[in-house]
């Protein structure tokens, strides 16, 4: 076939055939998969919400830290948070991202989180450990595949590891790393503890594994961590 007729014809395959927009039903989603342009103009951004806590980013109608946060001894300084878990759209997204394994998904997540990461282009990225469960089921680190799809600096120094192992292997060293369950496997480069690095995980919940991950990276030299999330839940 002339390559003249190719792409008109993909486009017209994709439209009579492709899956419909998961909010809107539109079947003109290019260049998205499960979403169409218009949908993902209009998905919430936590940068535009008003009312959140300025550490932890969970919605807070007064000045200053939430009472969990005043609670809690934090180990991150600064949060990042991209997309909002109250926007229904971005909640189908990553479900069908993460517990279904859909590799349009991933892939509309990538297009969308190029658009708003473009600030962190030259950030080195640590990759947050995730669960056994997940990494079971899926062979991979999921955050991993979508950093490296945008093309980001990355490494992968922590792990998550049963608390009676941690406890036994760390059991010289301090409390504080007794008590968490993320631990640092691989030494940090002098060029990553002084350059412009970011804690990235997929999705904010309590902020506990964040805490750790953040924790480990303080007893590696670092002085300052600055985390980011794709999804604030
Ligand atoms: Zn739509
Ligand atoms: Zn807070």
């Amino acid at each position: 076939m002339s390559p003249l007729f190719q792409e008109p014809l993909k486009h017209l395959k994709r439209f009579f055939m492709g899956k419909p927009c998961i909010s809107c039903k539109t079947r003109a989603t290019e260049p998205y998969h499960n979403l169409c342009p218009s949908c993902a103009k209009n998905i919430i951004l936590v940068k535009n919400q008003k009312d959140i806590c300025p550490r932890c980013h969970d919605t807070w109608f007064k000045n200053g830290l939430c009472p969990n946060c005043q609670g809690r001894e934090l180990h991150w300084d600064k949060l990042h948070t991209v997309f909002s878990y109250k926007d229904s759209l971005m909640k189908n997204l990553f479900y069908l991202y993460k517990f279904k394994n859909s590799l349009p998904a991933e892939k509309d997540l990538v297009l969308l989180l190029k658009e708003h990461l473009k600030e962190f282009q030259d950030y080195h990225f640590i990759i947050a450990p995730c669960g056994e469960s997940t990494k079971k089921r899926l062979g991979f680190n999921p955050v991993t595949r979508i950093i490296a799809q945008l093309g980001f600096s990355y490494s992968e120094p922590l792990e998550k590891v049963k608390k009676s192992l941690n406890i036994k292997t760390l059991g010289g060293e301090s409390r504080k790393q007794q008590l968490g369950n993320i631990i640092c496997t691989q030494s940090i480069s002098k060029e990553i503890l002084e350059g412009k690095s970011l804690l990235v995980d997929d999705i904010f919940t309590t902020g506990s594994t964040l805490n750790q991950a953040s924790l480990a990276l303080k007893e590696q030299g670092f002085s300052y961590i600055t985390c980011l999330c794709f999804l604030r839940s």
